[in-house]
């Protein structure tokens, strides 16, 4: 009984650890809500990925002026594209790949492309 206990408590701790780590999503800004009105934008965003930016609308400084904040106070900031440099495409061309690379394992196809570019 005690074993099992303690092997079940270390599960669920590594579950926790897991889920933490990668299904980190900040609770929604209110003021987010408000873009949702519009029903195509609505349309576009399935409420993880964020097309338009092409990374996790979670982490998208770009988006979210809170995201932007933290990303600030962690001193990941790109000044001359006004984004994180951990998501900034046009300094680091190849991240756009490692978070397409994200989409396509939780949804086993590539990101839609964005509109206007
Ligand atoms: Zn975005
Ligand atoms: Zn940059």
């Amino acid at each position: 009984m005690l074993a099992r206990f303690g092997m079940g408590t270390a599960a669920s701790l590594l579950l926790a650890l897991t889920m933490t780590g990668c299904g980190n999503e900040p609770q929604p800004a209110a003021s987010d809500k408000g873009a949702d009105k519009a029903a195509e934008s609505a349309a576009k965003h399935d409420g993880w990925w964020c097309v338009e930016h092409g990374i996790p609308e979670g982490i998208c400084a770009q988006c979210s002026p809170k995201v932007a904040a933290e990303f600030k106070a962690k001193k990941d900031w790109c000044k001359e594209h006004e984004r994180p440099e951990s998501q900034c495409f046009i300094c680091h061309p190849e991240l756009e790949a490692t978070f397409a690379a994200q989409y396509e394992a939780k949804y086993g196809k590539k990101p839609p492309k964005p509109e206007g570019e």
